[in-house]
């Protein structure tokens, strides 16, 4: 068996050590006898739907987003959602999360145009507002997905689009809806850095079932002593936690004991 992961954009889009999430998915595959293998896919560089069996982006500031952004337009963009559309799995992590729904509006200048893979729109209230930053724990389908977000564009999906999870600290898609990420077909959007896949075994393993599934190669994956990223998992989520009861404790204070305006 093999697994070619395409690395969309591996210089531009790299921030917060996202790249481990591509070191996750080779060795995982690799400890299981699969052969994996890196295709980087860069700025001028064609996407070809033929070469790879998933595909990840990691993310990155305003202005590595409008480089990117203008790289997708036209056919190499049309190739990915096509790819997504007959169900290529894919991981794409804040910037490039923002990047595949339809549009992502900085704090300034014109809107960035996405490839629409999500129907879902990212919208920054503005330089002087707070950043989403902090520790983030996501319900996934019973599994907690932790990690920590850095973003100030906030994202609100379209009527029925599938979040990736529920927030269970932190802020998630925009502090509001209380969702985290977007999920359609084999498409996996997240805030999440840390990097993510290898303190989340259970996604990074079911990345690389989906493409090899997506390749007719339908397989069990044999478990992993998975101890250390247990250990690491548990450590993050502990901090994601704390953070989460310090800001409840912070607003039940100010709410048993609010400013007096002074006299
Ligand atoms: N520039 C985007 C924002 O601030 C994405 C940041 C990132 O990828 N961490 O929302």
């Amino acid at each position: 068996m093999k697994l070619r992961i395409g690395h969309l954009y591996p210089e531009a889009m790299n921030l917060y050590g996202d790249r481990g999430n591509i070191l996750a998915l080779l060795q995982r595959a690799r400890w299981r006898g699969i052969a994996a293998t890196v295709i980087p896919i860069g700025l001028g560089e064609p996407f070809d739907p033929a070469a790879v069996d998933l595909v990840f982006a990691g993310g990155d500031q305003d202005r590595e987003q409008r480089l990117v952004a203008a790289d997708l337009v036209g056919a190499k963009g049309e190739a990915i959602r096509a790819a997504i559309e007959q169900g290529m799995p894919a991981l794409v992590v804040c910037g490039s999360y923002q990047l595949f729904g339809r549009y992502y509006q900085p704090a300034s200048g014109p809107a960035i145009p996405g490839v629409g893979v999500f129907d879902l729109v990212t919208k920054h209230p503005g330089a002087e507002v707070t950043r989403c930053v902090g520790n983030l724990a996501v319900d996934w389908e019973g599994y907690l997905l932790v990690g920590f977000e850095n973003h100030g564009g906030r994202t609100y999906l379209g009527p029925g689009v599938q979040p990736l999870g529920r927030v269970v600290a932190g802020y998630g898609n925009n502090g509001q809806d209380g969702f985290e990420g977007a999920r359609y077909r084999n498409a996996f959007g997240t805030y999440l850095h840390g990097a993510l896949l290898p303190k989340n075994p259970r996604l990074a393993d079911e990345l690389i079932r989906l493409a090899l599934a997506y390749r007719g190669q339908e397989v069990e994956l044999p478990p992993l002593d998975d101890a250390i990223e247990e250990q690491a998992r548990q450590v993050a989520l502990a901090r994601a936690l704390s953070e989460r009861h310090a800001q409840q404790n912070v607003g039940a204070t100010r709410r048993q004991h609010p400013r007096r305006p002074r006299s």
